[in-house]
């Protein structure tokens, strides 16, 4: 057996594979430099074509652009109403983003436990968790994967909560026929650059909903308007009203328009990491079949868009735990990572709410075991090979 690049050995790859990287092209850089030529950097005609663009692929009438994809669910949480003394029910096994979002409009995220096959946020615990104070629920398509979005709809209606999807994962992925961002009341996507596509930074919510597309209008720029229709008083050509305390939580046109570029290539994207994600499951499967890790699992008639590939390590067959083989990874240049730390364990959690350890079992234990592997369309076969390559020295060097 070739020894691991951490005792010394060659390492499988000279240079580092990243875990997730963008693709931008000549047609992504000449829409930019367009942009920058035009009139308009911020708030111009590719905004409204980006989030037009973005809410016709989901299926639904209305796209809200925003800064980034926190502040997009910052808004959500402000249309939803959610307020001091409400809660909103989320899943632990996400960024901090999704709950934080609760948290600035001075709500308390309540956190219920995952599905131990699919890492999502379990319908029936998250029913449970609901009280006369819930306001909304944030179930997050991890990995890619949608969540039951009929499922969680129809939670929400018997229980008079607003179904607010964080889709940063999703975009292009879906359940049979129907799309993430087609089902929820409002559905977040993220356009962060390792994300399905990218305008550096960068969020949208889609909705159905006139009423919570205009407040998300004046949420993200100071609550301000100027529309006659919602104006109480009318003082002169100049006047404006400030209306809610909302945020400058713009878009610019220049991101927008790098958007509009990528969105053209959303679906080549989405197939080219189907097709990687296939390839990793079948040359994977012996190592699962050993014991010393467990695949990604999907939904019945779920396409994933695949933004993670996470497996889970077979911690009873090996000698070592999730640290040692990381960083073994990592020597071979694999360029793994942890998606995610449970959200109630971080420290600021920890001094706002106090110290649940337990409170979510299964993420917690899931968490143990987890390793994100690299996946983006850039990559080739040849690199996979190499991952698994690293991950079949590791996982037989360290096997029981
Ligand atoms: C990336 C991400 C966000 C936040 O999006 P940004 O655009 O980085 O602000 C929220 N939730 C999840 C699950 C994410 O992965």
């Amino acid at each position: 057996m070739t020894e691991l690049a951490i005792h010394g050995g060659k390492p499988v790859r000279d240079k580092l594979l990243p875990y997730g990287h963008q693709w931008i092209d000549e047609q992504d850089i000449a829409a930019v430099v367009e942009a920058l030529k035009s009139d308009f950097l911020t708030q111009g005609p590719q905004i409204a074509r980006f989030e037009q663009k973005v809410a016709d692929y989901a299926g639904v009438r209305y796209g809200v652009a925003f800064a980034n994809g926190t502040a997009a669910l910052h808004g959500a949480c402000f249309a939803a109403g959610i307020q001091p003394g409400d809660e909103a029910i989320t899943t632990p096994i996400t960024f901090a983003a999704t709950s934080n979002a609760v948290i600035y409009q001075g709500g308390t995220p309540v956190f219920a436990d995952i599905d131990p096959t699919t890492y999502l946020l379990d319908v029936a615990k998250a029913e449970k968790a609901i009280t006369s104070r819930t306001k909304a629920i944030l179930p997050v398509d991890y990995s890619g994967q949608p969540v039951d979005m009929e499922a969680f709809r129809a939670l929400a209606r018997r229980h008079n909560l607003v179904f607010i999807q964080d889709a940063a994962h999703s975009l292009g992925a879906s359940e049979g026929q129907v799309k993430a961002g087609h089902v929820a009341d409002m559905t977040m996507f993220s356009f962060h650059p390792v994300k399905p596509v990218t305008t550096g930074e960068g969020g949208i919510i889609v909705t159905d909903s006139r009423d919570y597309y205009e407040k998300l209008l004046l949420f993200r720029s100071h609550g301000i308007t100027r529309d006659p229709a919602r104006l109480t008083r009318n003082e002169g050509p100049w006047y404006y009203e400030m209306q809610y305390l909302g945020y400058n939580y713009r878009m610019t046109d220049i991101q927008a328009a790098l958007g509009n570029s990528q969105l053209d290539k959303l679906d080549t994207f989405i197939a080219k990491r189907n097709r990687l994600a296939d390839y990793y499951l079948q040359k994977l499967a012996v190592l699962e079949s050993q014991g010393l890790l467990v695949l990604p699992h999907l939904r019945q008639n779920v396409r994933s868009g695949w933004h993670l590939f996470v497996i889970r390590l077979g911690l009873e067959r090996l000698k070592a735990g999730r640290r040692e083989v990381f960083e073994a990874l990592q020597k071979e240049n694999i360029g793994v990572n942890v998606h995610y730390i449970p959200v109630h364990l971080h420290p600021y959690y920890v001094e706002k709410y106090g110290d649940r350890r337990g409170l979510c079992p299964v993420a917690e234990a899931v968490y143990e075991g987890i390793i994100t592997l690299p996946l983006y369309p850039l990559m080739e076969e040849q690199d996979v090979d190499d991952v698994i390559a690293a991950l079949e020295k590791i996982l037989n060097y360290y096997k029981k």
